[in-house]
């Protein structure tokens, strides 16, 4: 596999030379060295994106063939799964199960977008105007960058890279400088596909460097973020030189509200799942639990004695249920929090710290955490701490938990556990977030919207919305009997 960036149809080095150790969080070992690319290497990558665009034929291209190449990519993807999952589990620490989860739906995006590509030919409307005709039709939005975080490095890239190419669009992508390695064999994959050169274009580097600039630029049109709100804010600023077009995907706390009429196993099962999943890195964890007072000290039994038996390890033995945290620092974050949970008067009763065993000592592990008696109020119930730390809350009421669930800047995603439907379409009905579970957490899939509201973003990823958003709405006014005016 190469270990470069793409720009212009050519694998290239840094212009500065620089390169980047890329580390396991399990052990940190050294997997990979990369280019370290600055302001000098996303500018060549924007221009050869923009004379994609601008002097290219791929915007013209039948939407028909775009799809074909964008599924194309899908079958590729599906041939080299196991040597994709591999290098995401080696990069991110989650484990293989996931990686090659995370793959396949992977696959599913570009297959999708590539049935969607030449489903949307425009249409006719009625003109309110005599002897005229008026179409409206979807074109592609220029020239797009794409920065994604390390998170779910390469799902975060299919969600973009795919509806911008069967839009038409040219782009550069920016993956986390933590996880490339996925995303540089994906645009292998984009090229060996057929996408013609300088339509996709891979950089790689800082966020400060390469990702500002790909906010800031006048020659990008459309800017596409996922990452945290912080950096958010900075790239909606940047965005705002030459109001490009932006979509953000950002954090989430997202409330998980059981009732004491749920199925108590599966809620139990599914809150552990909702949280600890991933270590707890995952924009839609259901890091926030509401509880009802009836089960409330039974369910948090039930919860603490199955959090013990979590087993954390290497992502690549089979046995492993939940792999490390991606770096020091967030390791550092995510600790800081229970000291503030513990100021806050929060009660600490599992986890907590980094866990003891031998081998776990070399990787980035913290142990699955658990704290009750949390009040809305408290930091560690509003902000994202993106690592194993679960807040319990009780409510009463079902007009309680609506209140406490939506008092959060975020709004991203949350869920409702009860066997009373009626229940649950009025809670979902009252919940301000983008994506609403009932009996469940975590589905997502192609073909349904993702994205927040509030402060958890602009715009929607997946469904025939994340097209939507990489295409521009042009009316198409014809006169069928053009005649003066007279009117000067
Ligand atoms: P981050 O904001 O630190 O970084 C995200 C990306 O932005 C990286 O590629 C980084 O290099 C780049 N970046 C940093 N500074 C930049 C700047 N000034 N200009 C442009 N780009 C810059 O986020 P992270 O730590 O990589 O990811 C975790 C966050 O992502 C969490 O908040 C999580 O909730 C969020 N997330 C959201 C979703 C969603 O769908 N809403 C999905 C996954 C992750």
């Amino acid at each position: 596999m190469n270990k470069k960036m793409y720009i212009n149809g050519q694998w290239v080095t840094a212009t500065s030379g620089q390169t980047r150790t890329i580390i396991n969080p399990f052990n940190q070992e050294q997997i990979a060295e990369v280019p370290e690319g600055d302001e000098t290497d996303a500018q060549s990558a924007v221009d050869a994106a923009r004379n994609a665009f601008d002097h290219g034929e791929w915007r013209h291209t039948p939407a028909t063939e775009r799809g074909k190449l964008v599924s194309k990519v899908a079958e590729l993807i599906e041939r080299d799964q196991q040597e994709l999952a591999e290098l995401e589990t080696l990069d991110s620490g989650k484990t293989l199960t996931e990686s090659l989860d995370d793959m396949s739906d992977i696959a599913e995006v570009f297959r999708y977008y590539g049935g969607l590509a030449d489903k949307d030919g425009g249409e006719m409307i009625e003109s309110p105007l005599p002897d005229s005709r008026s179409k409206v039709v979807r074109e592609p939005v220029g020239v797009c960058g794409q920065i994604t975080p390390w998170n779910y490095p390469l799902l975060q890239a299919s969600w973009k890279l795919a509806p911008a190419l069967a839009a038409g669009n040219t782009l550069v992508i920016k993956p986390s400088e933590i996880t490339p390695l996925t995303t540089i064999k994906v645009t292998e994959l984009i090229e060996e596909a057929g996408v013609p050169k300088g339509v996709a274009n891979l950089v790689l580097g800082s966020g400060a460097k390469t990702g500002q600039l790909l906010a800031e630029s006048h020659s990008v049109d459309l800017i596409s973020f996922t990452g945290g709100v912080e950096t958010g804010r900075k790239v909606m600023t940047a965005a705002s030189g030459n109001f490009k077009k932006i979509a953000l995907e950002l954090g989430g706390k997202n409330p998980n509200i059981v009732f004491a009429d749920a199925d108590f196993e599966t809620a139990v099962d599914q809150a552990l799942n909702a949280v600890f999943f991933h270590a707890g890195q995952v924009c839609s964890a259901g890091a926030r639990l509401l509880v009802q007072d009836s089960i409330h000290d039974e369910f948090v039994e039930a919860l603490v004695e199955r959090t013990k038996q979590i087993k954390l390890g290497n992502g690549f033995d089979d046995s492993t249920q939940s792999g490390p945290l991606i770096s020091k620092e967030h390791l550092e974050k995510v600790e800081s929090y229970v000291d503030i949970g513990v100021k806050e008067g929060a009660n600490l009763i599992v986890g907590g710290k980094r866990p003891e065993a031998e081998e776990l000592q070399s990787g980035f592990f913290f142990e699955p955490t658990i704290f009750t008696n949390c009040e809305t109020s408290m930091q560690i119930v509003q902000e994202e701490t993106f690592g194993p730390l679960l807040t319990i809350e009780r409510f009463s009421t079902e007009q309680q938990a609506v209140q406490l669930a939506n008092d959060s800047k975020y709004g991203l995603a949350g869920a409702v556990w009860t066997t009373d439907i009626r229940k649950a379409e009025r809670v979902s009905s009252e919940l301000r977030m983008g994506t609403v579970w009932i009996n469940d957490f975590h589905p997502y899939f192609a073909q349904a919207p993702w994205g927040g509201y509030k402060s958890s973003g602009i715009g929607r990823e997946l469904g025939k919305q994340g097209l939507e958003e990489y295409t521009e709405v042009k009316h198409v006014f014809e006169n069928t009997n053009p005649a003066p005016l007279n009117w000067f």
